[in-house]
């Protein structure tokens, strides 16, 4: 069986070997859980100001506006600080980093988890560290994954987006010998596997039991980017988490910034993975730690995502207004939380945009080169915090709207 995965350990018992190995300071358990004191619930925020209604946030919860998640901010930033003023391996490390890694750790169903400053960084960081020999990337991923790409040695090979039957031709024949009994035998090369799960221009979700399959075959390790699903799915885990994938990824990143209403972002995998960055990603290494708030505030809204019914108004939100623009006759993309609503041309999709602006509707146009030319949209991603007369009203302004400018 090829194995073209990284060999973590034996990379980092060679730095222990060469004394060059760090390590966080370790830190007993936060059993009072004293930064985030229980509250009394309160009532969801609105999360439109008072004359317009924002269906284009990636603020999927709603949390942003929650009281405990706000709450948890201000208590980290009254009893840690407001900044971790250095590296995690200097003396930026605290009690409330580890207790968001533990519950990341926990929901991701990994050994453990590690935050970054942001979900661009985790991104960087992680692929850089692994340093690997051949990248198949799908052609629509985050910028973040393209950038980090770019900044190693590794041959990049693109595969069609979301299709895994391409992936395992590219690296079928990617797998054949150079040369016969040439020197340079694949084999011998790491190889990664790197998509999002949820694309958030498309709402598209990629087919990861199959990507994990194809790349078994051949022994590559695979990276899920959960940005716009972390929270969002099975116990307020991912895509990896609800097709019980945990096993089979080898790299579970993600972001702070969305879902979970706070900024920076995460990794979550085997101790030898989180090793490995601990002491090889640059962005965890030089940048400074994670903001207290922002980690306080960021469990405190992955506690709710997995132990509230939050999840359960959005997906509920999701139905209503998916059936209602599709009444519409309107083409709606994608099997997630985000509905791209396909207008096509880019004047069109401008006009719907400031069409639905006026009557306090914010969903803006998204157009060329962002996507395709001729596949202008809407992109409408609905908020936890939405309640049946909001998208009612979404819903009614698209049919004027779309009357008044000639689409419908
Ligand atoms: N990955 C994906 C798929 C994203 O959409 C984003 C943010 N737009 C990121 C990574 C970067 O996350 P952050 O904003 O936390 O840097």
């Amino acid at each position: 069986m090829v194995d073209r995965g990284f060999a973590l350990e034996s990379r980092l018992h060679q730095r222990e070997a060469n004394d060059l190995k760090r390590t966080l300071s370790p830190v007993d358990s936060v059993s009072e859980r004293g930064y985030f004191a229980e509250t009394s619930g309160g009532d969801l925020p609105v999360l439109e100001s008072e004359e317009a209604l924002v269906f284009a946030s990636n603020n999927y919860l709603g949390l942003t506006d929650d009281q405990r998640v706000q709450d948890a901010a201000r208590q980290a930033a009254a009893t840690v600080g407001t900044g971790s003023a250095a590296s995690r391996l200097v003396t930026g490390d605290t009690l409330v980093h580890h207790d968001l890694e533990r519950l990341l750790a926990e929901t991701k169903r990994t050994d453990r988890a590690l935050t970054f400053s942001s979900g661009y960084a985790a991104n960087v960081g992680t692929i850089t560290a692994l340093d690997p020999d051949v990248i198949f990337s799908d052609e629509l991923n985050h910028a973040s994954i393209v950038d980090a790409v770019r900044l190693t040695d590794a041959e990049v090979v693109i595969y069609d987006h979301c299709d895994a039957d391409d992936l395992r031709a590219k690296m079928t024949e990617r797998a054949e010998p150079a040369e016969p009994n040439g020197s340079d035998d694949p084999a011998d090369e790491s190889w990664l596997v790197v998509t999002d799960s949820v694309f958030s221009m498309d709402g598209t979700v990629a087919p990861l039991e199959a990507i994990c399959r194809a790349a078994e075959e051949v022994g590559a390790w695979v990276m899920v980017d959960e940005a716009h699903a972390t929270g969002l799915y099975a116990d307020g885990g991912g895509i990896v988490q609800s097709e019980s994938l945990e096993d089979r990824v080898h790299v579970q990143m993600g972001t702070l910034s969305k879902a979970l209403a706070s900024q920076g972002g995460y990794v979550a995998g085997s101790d030898a993975l989180i090793e490995l960055l601990i002491n090889e990603a640059r962005p965890f290494v030089y940048s400074t730690g994670l903001s207290p708030p922002a980690a306080a505030s960021a469990s405190e809204a992955l506690h709710i995502a997995r132990y509230g019914d939050v999840r359960e108004r959005l997906w509920e939100n999701v139905a209503h207004l998916r059936d209602g623009l599709e009444a519409l006759d309107l083409e709606v993309l994608g099997e997630s939380q985000v509905l791209p609503v396909i207008i096509g041309d880019r004047r069109d999709a401008l006009d719907l945009a400031a069409g639905l602006r006026e009557r306090g509707i914010v969903a803006p146009a998204i157009r060329p080169p962002t996507v395709p030319e001729g596949t202008s949209r809407i992109r409408i991603a609905p908020s936890a915090s939405h309640d049946e007369a909001d998208i009612v009203d979404c819903l009614e302004s698209f049919q004027i709207v779309g009357e008044k400018v000639g689409l419908l």
